[in-house]
């Protein structure tokens, strides 16, 4: 037996393993302590997830034009070890990392207390993204964490015709232009979001272009409302 095939085995069977972090031994895949330390809650804004120096209800810019999803749940600030261990998760095939990451992502929704959605479903990939990657990230944290909180998921409704050119370089303007028209809710499943209240998943906001763009492909679509939960949201400079 492989060391990965049994550390899989033993954290299904909730016998004690690594901390994925640190290394000491954990019964999930973060220790007690790493939670404490990475998993902490901060006061954010409810509407984009931003980390505030202070408690407010909502930051500047979501004040001063409103997004078009309700609130954002979000485990921690995008950094380490968020930014290793999605990385891993992303690009490096460690699909047995989404059960960590889960875990806590699945606590931060339970920790905001909102009402549940009727349903939730993943950040799509373009065809050719999704081709490439082999798996979409986002619908392997969203179809667990529905799974872990009981609720619908509607893995195929929102689509994503057209692959945006590379996002990482380009700043929030120039993202949102770049996402126009980058997704499409299924005409023929359209009834599964219209009146109904959408939980947006993806592991990482970055800028919110993206989330702004779906949310709003899906309010265009007829969702009553839309919320977004990531792992990580990436600080403020
Ligand atoms: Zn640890
Ligand atoms: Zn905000």
């Amino acid at each position: 037996m492989s060391l990965s095939v049994f550390l899989r085995a033993a954290r299904v069977a909730r016998l004690p393993s690594l901390c994925e972090v640190c290394r000491s031994w954990a019964v999930s895949g973060l220790c007690p302590a790493c939670v404490a330390r990475f998993a902490a809650p901060r006061p954010r804004c409810a509407r984009c997830g931003i980390g505030l120096g202070l408690a407010a209800p909502a930051c500047g810019a979501c004040l001063g034009e409103p997004p078009p999803f309700e609130r954002t749940v979000c485990v921690a600030d995008y950094g380490f070890p968020w930014d290793c261990l999605v990385a891993d998760f992303k690009f490096h095939g460690r699909a047995e990392l989404a059960g960590v990451l889960v875990e806590q992502l699945t606590a931060a929704v339970r920790a905001a207390g909102a009402p549940p959605p009727d349903t939730v479903l993943p950040v799509p990939l373009s065809a050719a993204r999704l081709a490439q990657r082999g798996y979409n990230q986002a619908w392997e944290l969203a179809r667990r964490v529905a799974r872990a909180l009981a609720l619908p998921t509607s893995p195929s409704v929102l689509l994503r015709p057209v692959d945006a050119a590379h996002q990482i370089e380009l700043g929030r303007a120039e993202r949102q232009r770049n996402l126009r028209g980058a997704f499409m809710v299924d005409p023929a499943q359209r009834s599964t979001v219209q009146g109904r209240r959408c939980a947006l998943v993806d592991d990482v906001m970055t800028t919110g272009a993206t989330a702004h763009a779906a949310a709003n492909t899906l309010r265009r679509a007829g969702a009553a409302a839309v919320e977004v939960w990531v792992l990580a949201r990436t600080p403020e400079h």
